[in-house]
């Protein structure tokens, strides 16, 4: 056979496997084709999906080789397409530690039906671990055997840590609300107390007799009066309401209350006790001791005035304080006064050398009086004495009791001979007066008048000394210190 021959011998062999062939041949090519329309689509579909959730495709043939890498793989994992197809996606994507879990899963992968979803740590290009949630679906033949494996990719990364800061907010929202729950039932008990304690605080406002008033210093306004004050001022606490501690003081304005105010809260509590005068809504005044203090309350300075009704203490106070000063039968000061004006006087005297003189005189033979006429008598006597010589003297003139039937009348910025003048007026006017039962009385009167170097004992006695000469010398007469140094005291 030559070699034509032969190989006509093989083409023709080759020419009916060919043709026995065929019909296989056709139908592996149409398969392909199907698969690779399939293909085509699901590269369609992926691609559809992977624009609108972040989502990668990723396919892989079965040994882990990277068949397909999407935009977003190459955006999840820092790798571009050209740098990891043909590649195992061990070396790429899997960290370390993670390696043999990936590979029991992959071989799982191969061997059962179905997807796999699965979240695992990956890393990236540049080394960022990143946590991905993977959708993986193996591909098979028609035999049933598995060719690859597609993956859709999503990074959670960010969702975990978000749903882990969720769940973070969560926990402590119901921190919170338990907390503030028990804050609330705290603060429920708080009211209720406080809202006894109000009920309290006015049952205790109102069962006080004294008057007291609540003012919020930021307005000067009254927020609160207890029932006293309603009372005993006469206001109602709806017109007290409209009003400001201001109104109910004849003794203060607007501006000296908020002085009087601020002086207490600079205090940080109670001023003491400082007495005032309220006036009553028909305008009668009435003096009261006041005790001021300041609260805070709500975020506003409270003033808390308590003012007590003290008219009839100081009526008695008054009255002490007169019988401290004067003589009861005659009203004329008494001789602690007399001491302590002198005092005054002397060093007034001393200091702008000014006259001052002094009188001192004694009913004549008042002893007869009382023996004729009763010591009652005396006493009427006494104090129509007393008043005649009140309408007599200046304003400026002291008067006092010196004792029994003697009298001192003080007389400031009066020269001697002023005095003597004025002395002589008195005992003829005494002179004059018809007493009642008594008829007519005389007196006798020494009167001095202050020299340097004197005090107000030295005053006195040349004074005293003068009235004893008056007496000595007949009596209803007056003598003075001049008199009895010019040795001419008269007749
Ligand atoms: P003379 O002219 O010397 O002063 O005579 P006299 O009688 O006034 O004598 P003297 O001043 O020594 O006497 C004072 C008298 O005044 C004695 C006393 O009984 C009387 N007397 C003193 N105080 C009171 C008083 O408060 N009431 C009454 N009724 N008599 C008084
Ligand atoms: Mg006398
Ligand atoms: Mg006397």
């Amino acid at each position: 056979m030559n070699d034509e021959e032969k190989s006509k011998e093989e083409l023709l062999n080759e020419l009916a496997e060919l043709r026995q062939s065929l019909p296989g041949f056709e139908e592996s090519y149409q398969r392909h084709k199907q698969d690779k329309l399939d293909v085509i689509e699901a590269n369609k579909q992926s691609t559809f999906q992977a624009q609108r959730v972040p989502l990668a495709l990723i396919k892989w043939s079965v040994d882990f080789t990277v068949v397909e890498w999407s935009d977003m793989a190459e955006h999840i994992f820092g790798f571009t397409r050209d740098e990891v197809v043909g590649k195992s996606g061990f070396d790429m994507i899997i960290p370390e530690s993670n390696q043999k879990l990936a590979k029991d899963l992959w071989q799982q992968l191969l061997t059962s039906d179905g997807g796999h979803r699965t979240i695992s740590v990956n890393i990236a290009k540049d080394g960022t671990r990143l946590l991905c949630e993977w959708h993986n679906t193996p591909h098979t033949n028609d035999e049933g055997v598995v060719v690859g494996v597609a993956s859709l990719v999503q990074d959670i990364s960010g969702r975990k840590q978000a749903e882990g800061e969720l769940k973070e907010y969560i926990d402590e929202l119901v921190l919170l609300v338990k907390d503030r729950s028990i804050e609330l039932m705290r603060e429920v008990e708080r009211h209720r107390q406080a809202e006894d304690e109000l009920q309290l605080f006015r049952a205790a406002l109102d069962s006080s007799a004294d008057n007291i008033f609540l003012t919020d210093r930021a307005t000067m306004h009254f927020v609160d009066v207890n029932d006293a004050a309603c009372k005993d001022i006469g206001y109602t606490r709806e017109e007290f309401l409209q009003m400001g501690p201001h109104d109910i003081k004849p003794d203060y304005n607007l501006h000296t209350m908020v002085r009087e105010f601020d002086e207490v809260l600079r205090s940080e509590g109670e001023v003491g006790v400082i007495e005032t005068i309220h006036m009553k809504k028909d305008g009668t005044q009435f003096p009261v001791e006041l005790l001021l203090h300041s609260i805070m309350s709500g975020g506003r300075d409270i003033i808390v005035a308590v003012a007590r009704d003290i008219t009839e203490r100081k009526v008695f106070e008054n009255r002490l304080k007169r019988l401290s000063t004067t003589d009861e039968l005659t009203q004329a000061l008494n001789r602690r006064k007399y001491l302590e004006i002198m005092e005054r006087e002397v060093e007034r005297v001393k200091r702008h050398a000014t006259p001052l003189s002094l009188l001192i005189f004694d009913i004549d033979h008042f002893k007869v009086v009382n023996d004729t006429h009763g010591h009652d008598v005396g006493d009427e006597v006494l104090k129509a004495v007393a008043n005649l010589v009140r309408d007599n003297v200046r304003k400026v003139d002291y008067f006092v009791r010196w004792g029994g039937e003697e009298f001192v009348i003080i007389t400031p910025d009066t020269e001697i001979y002023k005095a003597i003048i004025f002395a002589e007026k008195l005992r003829a006017r005494m002179e004059e007066k018809v007493f009642d039962k008594v008829g007519t009385i005389t007196i006798s009167i020494g009167v001095s008048t202050f020299e340097k170097d004197d005090t107000q004992e030295t005053l006195m006695k040349r004074a005293d000394e003068a009235l004893y000469q008056a007496k000595q010398t007949g009596r209803n007469k007056v003598v003075s210190t001049e008199d009895l140094q010019a040795g001419n005291v008269p007749q």
